[in-house]
């Protein structure tokens, strides 16, 4: 099968080494089914997102030897496709309405990471509240045991996963979306219109992605992102979490280890063979012609 795969990287900070391993894999792994490689820029949290970091992402890409498909899809430029998700969740009674704590809708702007605790299961407060009841600043929140009833002939929903440590078919269930997850944030107006979970999902069924590669601390994540797959009616894509790139200590890369940003290795001359050497990836396979959908300049196309 040929692979359509994506890196979806924020631009809030430098890439470091954890990134040009995803990305380089996800690169690799299309290559070497002759499929296709695509890069989306996850810019939703507009407070966090520069535009100086989404030009070093083209640059440091590029410089590793990866080649994607113009356009590239931004997300800051999609709230239409987002709203119209919500709009059909609303309409279905499957989200209402919140005006709890900030730091739960803060978190679900960005993608979790390891290391970084995740916002205790919310308790439900402001369930049942009607969308009429809306308020400026008021999050939308997934009522999951309504979006569970909703599918109960399609349960326990199922997804693969291709990666060494998780590999196999993982049950989506009722139990463990209600106890790890709760009802999750899906939109709020004034931090961004859509959260991390409902954007990524909608956008990898848009670009038709077929393998979504990923670090392995968005593993979790998969399991309330099937549901919302199941509930817009869109394709699940198979799913291959990778290990994560840590430090010396054990701990994970995070983008203020700037001592790890491509661009300070770039700096100290190092080439892109090295950054392969570094995370643990043989050398760049020599490409076989058209074996990737041609990619031209690394700068992005205005859409
Ligand atoms: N934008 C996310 C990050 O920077 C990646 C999300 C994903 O690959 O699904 O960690």
């Amino acid at each position: 099968m040929s692979l359509v795969t994506r890196f979806a990287p924020s631009p809030t900070g430098p890439l470091h080494l954890g990134h040009a391993y995803s990305a380089l894999l996800a690169h690799d792994m299309a290559r070497a089914t002759g499929g296709r490689f695509l890069l989306r820029i996850e810019d939703i949290d507009t407070a966090r997102s520069r535009p100086e970091w989404e030009a070093q992402i083209y640059d440091d890409l590029s410089w590793l030897g990866l080649r994607w498909e113009e356009p590239v899809l931004r997300q800051s430029e999609r709230s239409r496709v987002y709203d119209a998700a919500l709009s059909d969740l609303a309409a279905r009674g499957l989200i209402y309405p919140c005006s709890c704590r900030r730091g739960d809708i803060r978190a679900a702007v960005s993608a979790p990471q390891e290391g970084v605790a995740a916002p205790p299961v919310y308790p439900g407060t402001c369930r049942g509240r009607a969308m009429a009841t809306r308020k400026p600043g008021d999050a939308l929140r997934l009522d999951l045991a309504r979006g569970l009833a909703s599918l109960t002939d399609r349960l326990p929903l199922r997804f693969e996963e291709t990666g060494a440590a998780m590999q196999g078919s993982h049950a989506v269930t009722a139990e463990i979306l209600l106890r790890e997850t709760g009802d999750p944030v899906l939109g709020r107006k004034d931090v961004a219109e859509v959260s991390y979970l409902l954007a990524a999902v909608i956008d990898d069924a848009d670009q038709a992605v077929t393998t979504v590669i990923r670090g392995a601390d968005l593993f979790e994540t998969t399991f309330p992102q099937v549901l919302l797959q199941a509930l817009l009616d869109l394709p699940m894509p198979i799913y291959h979490h990778h290990r994560l790139i840590r430090d010396a200590a054990g701990k994970r890369l995070a983008k203020r280890d700037d001592a790890r940003a491509i661009a300070t290795y770039r700096a100290e001359s190092a080439g892109p063979e090295d950054i392969r050497a570094m995370v643990g990836l043989p050398p760049a396979p020599i490409q076989a012609s058209g074996a990737i959908s041609s990619a031209s300049s690394p700068s992005r196309t205005a859409r």
